[in-house]
């Protein structure tokens, strides 16, 4: 069912907190983290709530979907894409979508940064690494990240803003935290590697979100903590 405006105005005072809070435990500035809404699996109204409550970007999983979506909300909304990308999808998502957090080989860079040339546009980007090591997630590996992000720095089109890493699924928040200290160490390595800032660190979900502030989140993706349970799969 979607969810009320006001029922979500409620999860969202509520997730601030808990962004506030966790920043407070670990010496940051609540601007320093900001909220991605996860729209996926949700009636587009849910993307409207965002905007009508100030967000400027949401997050979508498919590219259809979102693509689906992405007119009958203000044009300024910008649409990140969260979920795996193929090649033969590169083009409309280079010309539609404001960030791809996703890129999790050189190949998808090239192709992303050919297709972002061609529409005329500088596209950001986060490098996906699996830094939980879990062989369910994708995402490169942490020993692939040098050479990942040495292709994506070639790519003229494409603006490397940081990382993003998905939390390794367990019961046990230590895990996942471990995970998200693992991104942000991999991140220190090739920001001194090879120069250049990396600014984005998007880890952090609804279930594990104080852990990823904890160890250096700049971007939490919240979905069901703010739009309940996803309406159709
Ligand atoms: C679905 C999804 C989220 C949001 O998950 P919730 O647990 O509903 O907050 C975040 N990141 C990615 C990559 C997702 O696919």
């Amino acid at each position: 069912m979607l969810i009320r405006f006001e029922e979500f105005k409620t999860n969202l005072s509520q997730i601030r907190a808990k962004i506030a809070d966790a920043c407070k435990k670990a010496g940051r500035t609540e601007e320093s983290v900001r909220l991605l809404p996860v729209t996926k699996n949700h009636p587009v109204d849910v993307a409207r709530y965002s905007w009508d409550a100030g967000l400027r970007a949401v997050g979508e999983n498919r590219v259809q979907e979102a693509l689906g979506k992405m007119d009958d909300v203000d044009p300024a909304l910008s649409w990140e894409l969260i979920g795996p990308l193929q090649s033969n999808k590169a083009k409309r998502v280079a010309e539609k979508f404001g960030r791809v957090q996703t890129v999790d080989r050189a190949k998808i860079a090239k192709v992303l940064d050919r297709h972002a040339g061609e529409a005329g546009r500088v596209l950001p980007v986060l490098l996906q690494i699996n830094a939980g090591r879990d062989p369910a997630k994708s995402g490169a590996e942490l020993e692939d990240a040098p050479t990942l992000l040495e292709a994506a720095l070639e790519c003229s089109n494409l603006r490397v803003d940081g990382l993003m890493t998905i939390g390794a699924l367990s019961d046990d928040l230590d895990v996942a935290r471990r995970c998200f200290a693992s991104l942000r160490e991999c991140r220190d390595e090739l920001s001194e590697r090879f120069g250049v800032a990396l600014p984005e660190l998007s880890m952090g979900m609804s279930g594990d979100m104080e852990e990823a502030i904890l160890e250096g989140s700049t971007m939490v993706r919240v979905g069901t903590a703010l739009f309940g349970r996803r309406v159709y799969a």
